[in-house]
């Protein structure tokens, strides 16, 4: 399974600042939190205090550390030495991740070109088998791939993707996941390369959600300017005959757009609007988002949706947790965040979702893949959605959205 590696506060820790090994989860000093030295930070950190890097580190001071790396990257003061540094951190996702192939994609943000040089810089020099997505592709897509390079290479692949999700346009940085994907879900192999075109690619994951029914009644789909573009207009041209797009640029800095799904959008009727990298979509009906746990007790009492189990996060309303139970499903409350829900999942081999609509765990050929979908998983819901959404929405659990 492809994971997002958590910092499972373990012990020995490493403080990002003074580069004191400690066995606290805080250093009292510099009133930060510390780094396990087993995580790809913890490591990354003790690389640069050995290289007396630590004071003065440009990722350090640009940057959120943690299971990703987000980095403002109009505050980088010295270009050359945010390279060095990350041909360090990429060493430590080596190190830390053990792969046999490590893979490297990007959206369409800003300054992504910047990781590509240090990926490819640490490929040649480190000799790792690697491969490199040649455009741009989501999230999702790269998760994707990986899993199916992985399948096909029956090896551990570690998968690096350049974007910030929601973060404003200044922000760019790297979204981290590993492992052994053996899930038998994808349609059609690809063969190794060390250059693949994203078009290619795209071609493959598209044409294996195009494996679910198409919907053809209107949708709207609002893009962000983000990179669900890069997607969601191929899969309406087989899909979505009907669909309408709203805010459908492909932008680097998402045209001034905030890259979150609205709170509320401006547009009547149903649809989905995603986030800037295309792996979150929120569900929309007149103008207002769906809770996800509503929709679902909807489509479970329509018997549109059959699984036993689901992993919800700690928003679902506890109303609508009864109701699902009294339609025999079993809710396990996870927590926020998606790696989180998608350990609890994986261990409970259910379909996870968080109420803002990161969602996955969804089952192909009955094997589960966990990393969060946003195309697919609106795919996934409009082929099941075979009577109208008011329908889906009314009646029991007495409960709206304020
Ligand atoms: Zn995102």
């Amino acid at each position: 399974m492809l994971e997002v590696l958590l910092d499972n506060s373990e012990f020995p820790r490493i403080c990002p600042i003074c580069g004191e090994i400690t066995h606290k989860k805080l250093c009292i000093r510099d009133k930060v939190k510390t780094f396990s030295e087993r995580t790809i930070s913890g490591d990354f950190v003790k690389s640069l205090d050995e290289m007396n890097l630590l004071k003065n580190s440009e990722i350090l001071s640009t940057s959120k550390l943690g299971y990703d790396l987000r980095t403002a990257m109009d505050l980088i003061k010295n270009k050359s030495r945010f390279i060095q540094e990350t041909d360090i951190f990429f060493n430590s996702i080596e190190k830390v991740t053990k792969p046999k192939i490590m893979i490297f994609s990007r959206d369409h943000r800003n300054y992504s070109e910047i990781f590509l040089d240090a990926f490819e810089k640490f490929a040649s020099d480190s000799g790792i088998e690697s491969i490199v997505v040649d455009g741009f592709i989501p999230t999702t897509v790269s998760l994707y791939f990986g899993g199916l390079i992985s399948k096909s290479e029956k090896s551990k692949v570690t998968v690096l993707h350049s974007t910030a999700s929601h973060n404003p346009p200044n922000y760019n940085g790297i979204k981290i996941s590993s492992g052994k994907f053996k899930g038998d879900i994808f349609e059609k192999e690809l063969d190794f390369i060390k250059q693949i075109k994203s078009e290619v690619v795209l071609e493959n994951y598209s044409n294996w959600v195009c494996l679910l029914n198409k919907f053809s009644n209107e949708v709207t789909f609002d893009l962000v300017n983000g990179a669900a573009n890069l997607i969601m207009p191929r899969l309406a041209k087989k899909m979505y005959p009907r669909a309408t797009f709203m805010n459908n640029q492909l932008l680097a800095d998402f045209g001034g757009m905030k890259p979150e799904p609205k709170i509320s959008v401006d547009w009547n009727g149903f649809g989905f609007a995603f986030d800037g990298d295309a792996d979150r979509s929120a569900m929309y009906f007149k103008s207002k988002m769906v809770l996800f746990s509503k929709f679902l007790a909807g489509m479970t009492r329509e018997g549109l949706f059959k699984d036993k189990k689901v992993v919800s996060d700690q928003r679902t309303p506890p109303q609508i947790v009864n109701y699902l139970e009294s339609l025999g499903v079993k809710v396990i409350v996870g927590s926020i965040g998606r790696p989180n829900q998608q350990v609890i999942a994986q261990k409970e081999n259910a379909m996870w979702f968080e109420e803002n609509w990161h969602s996955g765990g969804y089952a192909v050929n009955d094997e589960r893949f966990q990393w969060s979908e946003a195309p697919f998983a609106v795919a996934y819901w409009l082929d099941k959605l075979t009577i109208p959404i008011e329908k889906i929405l009314k009646g029991d659990p007495k409960y709206e959205q304020k």
